[in-house]
Parts: structure tokens; C-alpha cells; sequence
């Protein structure tokens, strides 16, 4: 997982927590144009990745996407602006074929 984009903002984290986390991330190793895309093809990889990652609510938390204007995938969904995108039905299947 980049680290660039991540700072924390609703929570308080402890010296070194941050990195705990992501170092159990199951989109680590996938490039930045697939964790920060803008489209819903671009994030693919990133969303297969959320669908067997365990710190996927710790994402979400930390990230928090709807508090910044995040663009990219985060705790399972793909947010633009800082708003969840609501899946396309080809996204629903290719997810589906992936699990
Ligand atoms: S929930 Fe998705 S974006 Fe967040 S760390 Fe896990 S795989 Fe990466």
C-alpha cells in the first residue's frame, strides 16, 4: 500500500501503528494507479485486493475517504471526491469471477 496518501485523521494512532496495519494490506505490491484510480476499470486489481483483505475496516478508518476528498479505493469501495462510487453491474460481475 502507498503510504503518501494515508495520514491519519479521525483517529489517534500510536507511534508506529499506521505502518501495523498496512503491513497486513492485500493491495501492498499493487501500483498506485490501481489503489488511487479514478475509475472503476483502473481499481479493479485494488477492489479484488479488499475482497480478502483483513484490515479492511482499519482502512476505511484511517483513510477516512468521505473527511478528505479521497479519491481511490479504500475499506472496499472506490471513492471520487470523497464520495463512495456506486458499482457498475460489470464491476459486480468481474468482482464476482475474481471471489
Ligand atoms: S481495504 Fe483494500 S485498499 Fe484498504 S488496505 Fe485492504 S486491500 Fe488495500
Amino acid at each position: 500500500m502507498p503510504t503518501s496518501p494515508y495520514r491519519p485523521s479521525r483517529v489517534d494512532l500510536a507511534p508506529g501503528e499506521h505502518t501495523d496495519w498496512q503491513t497486513s494490506a492485500a493491495c501492498t505490491g499493487l501500483p498506485p494507479s490501481a489503489v488511487f484510480a479514478r475509475t472503476e476499470r483502473e481499481a479493479l486489481p485494488a477492489l479484488r485486493a479488499c475482497e480478502r483483505c483483513p484490515v479492511r475496516a482499519r482502512c476505511e478508518e484511517v483513510v477516512a475517504p468521505a473527511e478528505n476528498w479521497f479519491d481511490g479505493v479504500s475499506g472496499g469501495r472506490l471513492w471520487r471526491n470523497g464520495r463512495p462510487v456506486q458499482p457498475s453491474s460489470a464491476t459486480h460481475a468481474a468482482l464476482e469471477v475474481a471471489a
